[in-house]
C-alpha cells in the first residue's frame, strides 16, 4: 500500500542533512506496489529519484517530481556452487548489513568494502569501492525496471559498464530502478589488504593471521578512525573523485611536487584529490554553515544547518584553487539533485 505525501521534507533522508523538500515522497517496501507508483509518476508527468540512505546525494531545496526510497527487502541464496555462490540481495537490504551477514556466513568477497553507508540498490550506480575493491568485481548481474522500456531487465556485469565510481546507472539518472543486485562471492577467502592504510593497521595490531573477520575489523577501525560519522557530522563521504591524468600531464606535475602520490590507472596516473585540495590549505576550513573536515580535506560537512548553495559555493572555491595551483579539474563524486 502506498502512501504518497507532498511537500516532503528530506533533512532526515540525505547524509549530508540538506534541508530539501520533495514535491512528492513515497517509501516502496513492496514491488508489487511498483505498477501503482508508475501510474501515479507517468499520470503527474513527473520526474523521479530512487533513493536509498542518501549517502551520495548534494539535494537542492526544491526537489520537483518524486522521490522513492526503496526498502524492498530480501537475501536469498540462489545457487551454491563447490568454489562459489550466488546470492541475490533485494535493493532496500541496507549495505553494511549485508556486508556482516555475507562474513557471518563464510560468503567472501565483500570485507573490504564494510562500513560503506547506503543500501544494495546504489551499490552498482557508482561501483562503490574502497581499500582496493570495487564491488563490480563482485557483482554477477543487476535485475532493473527500465522505465524507457517499461519492463523488467537483467544485465550482466559488462552491460552495467562499471568504470572508477561510475556506471551505466550513474550515466542515465532516473531510468533504471535497481531491483536486486546478485552477488558472485567465493567460498574461499583470499586476503586483499595492498592498501598502504590497511595494511598499517594491521601491522600496528600485530595481526598476522589474515582472516575475513581480521580484514572486516581492519577496515572498520580505519574508516572509523578517518571519516566522520554522518549522524553527528552530516557529510557525503568523499565529496571528489580521485582525478586521472595523462602521463605526460603526471611527470610534468612530478618536477615540481615529487612528494605526490599516485597510482598507476588503467587511463593514465591517478592522484589523491585530498592531497590535492590539502596542499591547497582547504583541511579544516570552516565557513557559517558548512566547511572542510579537520582530519579530511576530501570530506565536506554541513555543521551548522548550510543548504545546496553553501556546498555549491565552497566545492567550487576548492575545485578552483586546485586547478590554479596544479591545472588538475577536480570532479564532483555525489550526486546533485536536480
Ligand atoms: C561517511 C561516508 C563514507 C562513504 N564512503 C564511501 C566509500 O568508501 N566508497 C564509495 O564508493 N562510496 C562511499 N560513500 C558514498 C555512498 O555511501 C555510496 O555511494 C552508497 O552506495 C550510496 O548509497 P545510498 O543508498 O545512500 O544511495 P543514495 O545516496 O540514496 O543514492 C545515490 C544514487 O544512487 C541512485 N539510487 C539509489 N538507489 C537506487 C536504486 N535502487 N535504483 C536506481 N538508482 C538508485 C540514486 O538515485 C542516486 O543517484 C560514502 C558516504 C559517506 C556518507
Amino acid at each position: 500500500m502506498l502512501t504518497i505525501h507532498s511537500g516532503y521534507d528530506l533533512t532526515a533522508f540525505n547524509t549530508l542533512a540538506m534541508p530539501a523538500k520533495a514535491q512528492f515522497f513515497t517509501e516502496l517496501n513492496d514491488l508489487s506496489d511498483l505498477p501503482e507508483l508508475l501510474d501515479f509518476i507517468v499520470q503527474h508527468d513527473l520526474a523521479t529519484l530512487w533513493i536509498g540512505g542518501g549517502s551520495n546525494l548534494v539535494l537542492a531545496d526544491e526537489v520537483p517530481g518524486c522521490v522513492v526510497h526503496i526498502l524492498t527487502k530480501g537475501i536469498e541464496l540462489i545457487s551454491d556452487s563447490k568454489e562459489s555462490v550466488l546470492v541475490k540481495v533485494a535493493a532496500g537490504e541496507n549495505w553494511h548489513d549485508l556486508v556482516t551477514h555475507c562474513l557471518e556466513n563464510e560468503r567472501f568477497g565483500l570485507e573490504n568494502l564494510a562500513l560503506i553507508p547506503g543500501s544494495v540498490g546504489a551499490s552498482p550506480v557508482q561501483n562503490i569501492g574502497a581499500y582496493g575493491v570495487e564491488v563490480a568485481d563482485l557483482i554477477d548481474r543487476v535485475e532493473v525496471f527500465d522505465t524507457f522500456s517499461n519492463s523488467f531487465v537483467v544485465m550482466g556485469n559488462a552491460d552495467c559498464q562499471f568504470a572508477y565510481r561510475d556506471s551505466l546507472f550513474k550515466r542515465n539518472p532516473g531510468r533504471f530502478i535497481i531491483t536486486s543486485v546478485i552477488f558472485k562471492l567465493s567460498k574461499q577467502f583470499e586476503a586483499k589488504c595492498s592498501y598502504a592504510a590497511l595494511q598499517g593497521w594491521l601491522d600496528a595490531q600485530g595481526i598476522k593471521e589474515l582472516s575475513a573477520q581480521a580484514i572486516f575489523d581492519a577496515v572498520v577501525a580505519v574508516r572509523q578512525s578517518k571519516l566522520p560519522n554522518p549522524e553527528l557530522l552530516p557529510n557525503a563521504g568523499s565529496f571528489f573523485k580521485n582525478p586521472v591524468v595523462s602521463n605526460e600531464c603526471f611527470e610534468s606535475l612530478r618536477q615540481t611536487y615529487p612528494e605526490m602520490p599516485n597510482y598507476p590507472d588503467a587511463a593514465g596516473i591517478k592522484l589523491a584529490a585530498g592531497w590535492l585540495i590539502d596542499q591547497c590549505g582547504w583541511k579544516g576550513h570552516y565557513r557559517e554553515r558548512v566547511g572542510v573536515h579537520k582530519d579530511q580535506a576530501l570530506v565536506l560537512v554541513n555543521h551548522a544547518g548550510g543548504s545546496r548553495s553553501d556546498i555549491d559555493e565552497l566545492s567550487n572555491d576548492i575545485k578552483q584553487s586546485v586547478f590554479d595551483r596544479f591545472s588538475v579539474q577536480l570532479e564532483q563524486e555525489p550526486i546533485a539533485y536536480p
